[in-house]
């Protein structure tokens, strides 16, 4: 079957060869004519070589609609014709004989072994025909007493022949194998360059090569990559096996959805590249939507109990942009899907592109600001609505850039959990507010508590809790005076983790805040079981006061429920008197907010 492969492949070679040297083929054939006419030789020469110039150019004309082996018949015709003229006017000669043989080398290099023996019976034929015609006319070949001319002839003649087969169809057998042997090895070179090991499926190298050969058949349909979020987290909580059996899991399942010339690729890491084809927007979607069912029936690793969260950026093809574009577009949806965050799938759209460029900038002018430590820390008071003495501050840091100008940290902040430099900049912030922590001390009192907000990133991170323990200890500060303020976003993955994190912080002597309660996630499950000292209640909910009027009860059972678990309330984003008598009212332990003062630099 190889073989049979290798044979076609041989006469493709041959054919294409053949079809580039069939000019000059005709063009020597023309000369030689030309030559001869020209000379005292025989005009019929002439003509013989003008009539072969002309069969080359009859096979240029035709060369696309000829097959390979018509157009190889055809080439060992040539010699046969030549060598039969040549006798007819020269007589029986070597000349002759040698051009019967390589009209058998042609034979036996390109054709099956049966068709090349038919050649060779025939050339027996031949020579016996050609014998008899020039019989009588002489002949080179010594003369062995008692043995007649012609047996003599015939034998050394059916000698070489046999040998001639013999050594060249050996010679072509070598040749075949050596093209194995090459064959596979570039058949596994192949699989390296343009396969993934691990998964088994195309690889981006192969994505390339096809989008550029495919881009006929691709002409309508839609590109998209799919990005796994929680890779990272997989791989670091389970091990990195437990990541691949992932990755595997993940390409047998879009594999699943992959239909007839439709295209499956791992392109990176942690991402898959499909093309699918499909008539409109609702089509695609209803494939994505194919995809999770797949998903939710079909992923099963006993060891991750994760569920697979992906991240898709796609894009239409409509043939009026080249597939490369296609992808390049896709991969920005895809990014812009990514630092996003809000959306898991997003379809490209031009603004994007510009969009991106300025997030990028934005992140290479935050991460210069980390490097040359330019953010200022400013302090917002809790005040006691008693009293309205100050009882403790809360950090809150501030960003300036010299050509952005001022940037919120509900944005900046975000975009270094992104970065991964969450960790980084919460260094940078604890320790600058336990220096600033005397100064502090001089302006409220040496009561005063100070909050700091810590990214979940930062909470989570190995060294986290080490860093605290050093980093108070250094600065000389009470930890119970320290308040971290947590979101409760972070616990929704990491609960566990997190317990145990605070238990240790709160074994240092550092105090834990909830941060913005009531503003997100089932806040009450948590209370009853995690360690805290303090509960935020978020702007959000302090706003209603004034507008809802079942915030009252609310915020009663909120107090209660404090109450029961001896926690601290402070409420956050109080602007009006109104909020202030009511948060009085029901018991809130400290405010904060402008109606006291804004954050301000020490
Ligand atoms: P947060 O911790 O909930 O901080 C309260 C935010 O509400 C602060 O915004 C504060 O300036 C603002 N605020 C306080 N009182 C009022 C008020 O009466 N009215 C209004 N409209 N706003 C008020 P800011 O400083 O822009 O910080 C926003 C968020 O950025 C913070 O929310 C916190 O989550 C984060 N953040 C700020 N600094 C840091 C930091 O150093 N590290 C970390 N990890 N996050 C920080
Ligand atoms: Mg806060
Ligand atoms: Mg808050």
């Amino acid at each position: 079957m190889i073989r049979k492969d290798y044979n076609t492949m041989i006469l493709n070679r041959i054919e294409e060869q053949f079809n580039r040297v069939l000019p000059l083929g005709s063009m020597v054939s023309w000369a030689s004519a030309l030559a001869i006419y020209l000379s005292p030789i025989d005009n019929r020469f002439a003509l013989y070589d003008a009539l072969i110039g002309m069969l080359f150019i009859l096979l240029c004309i035709f060369k696309n609609r000829l097959t390979a082996e018509l157009k190889i018949s055809i080439t060992i015709l040539i010699p046969i014709v030549i060598g039969v003229l040549s006798f007819m006017d020269g007589g029986f000669d070597s000349a002759a004989i040698q051009l019967i043989m390589l009209s058998n080398v042609v034979a036996v290099l390109f054709l099956s072994r049966k068709k090349s023996a038919v050649v060779a019976v025939v050339s027996i034929g031949v020579f016996i025909w050609l014998y008899y015609y020039s019989h009588g006319h002489p002949v080179d070949i010594p003369v062995k007493s008692g043995v007649a001319l012609w047996f003599i002839q015939f034998i050394v003649f059916v000698f070489y022949l046999a040998v001639l087969h013999t050594v060249v169809y050996s010679i072509r057998g070598y040749l075949l194998e050596s093209i194995e042997e090459l064959q596979d090895s570039m058949e596994r070179i192949f699989k390296l360059a343009y396969y993934d090991q691990l998964t088994g499926i195309p690889n981006h190298f192969y994505l390339d090569k096809m989008l550029l050969e495919r881009r006929h058949q691709y002409k309508r349909g839609y590109l998209m990559i799919a990005n796994i979020k929680n890779l990272n987290l997989i791989n670091s909580v389970y091990g990195e096996d437990a990541g691949d059996e992932v990755l595997k899991e993940i390409a047998r399942i879009f594999g699943m959805e992959v239909q007839k010339d439709e295209l499956l690729s791992r392109i990176s890491g942690n991402e898959f590249s499909l093309w699918f084809f499909a008539p409109d927007d609702e089509g695609f979607l209803r494939r994505l939507d194919a995809l999770r069912m797949l998903f939710d029936t079909e992923f099963y690793l006993p060891r991750v109990s994760n569920k697979i969260e992906f991240n898709i950026g796609f894009k239409s093809h409509d043939g009026t942009c080249t597939l490369q574009e296609t992808l390049h577009h896709a991969k920005l949806a895809l990014t812009y899907a990514k630092t996003t965050d809000a959306v898991s799938v997003v379809s490209y759209d031009a603004t994007m592109e510009e969009n991106l460029k300025k997030d990028s900038y934005l992140r290479k002018r935050l991460d210069d600001a980390l490097e040359d430590d330019v953010f200022e820390v400013y302090y917002q008071t809790k005040v006691d609505p008693l009293t309205g003495k100050v009882i403790s501050v809360e950090a809150l840091s501030r960003w300036n850039d010299t050509a952005l100008g001022s940037i919120s940290p509900n944005e900046f902040v975000p975009m270094l959990e992104g970065m991964n430099r969450a960790d980084k900049f919460g260094e940078i912030v604890l320790r600058r507010v336990l220096n600033e922590y005397g100064r502090l001390c001089d302006k409220y009192g040496s009561h005063i508590s100070v909050s700091v907000n810590i990214s979940p990133s930062h909470l989570i991170s190995a060294g986290f809790v080490d860093f605290v323990h050093s980093a108070v200890t250094a600065s000389g500060v009470t930890p119970h005076k320290i308040i971290f303020e947590i979101t409760e976003a972070v616990m929704i993955e990491n609960f566990d983790r997190v317990l145990s994190i605070f238990h240790t912080l709160r074994d240092i002597g550092i105090k834990i805040s909830l941060d913005d309660f009531g503003s997100g996630y089932s806040s009450l499950n948590y209370l009853a079981k995690l360690e805290i000292d303090e509960l935020k209640i978020d702007k959000s909910f302090v706003d209603q006061i004034e507008i809802n009027s079942r915030i009252d009860s609310m915020l009663d059972a909120i107090m209660r429920l404090a109450s029961d678990y001896k926690l601290n309330v402070v409420a956050e984003g109080v602007e009006t008197k109104l909020q202030y008598d009511k948060l009085l009212e029901v018991g809130c332990n400290e405010i904060q907010g402008y109606y006291f003062s804004k954050p301000e630099p020490l």
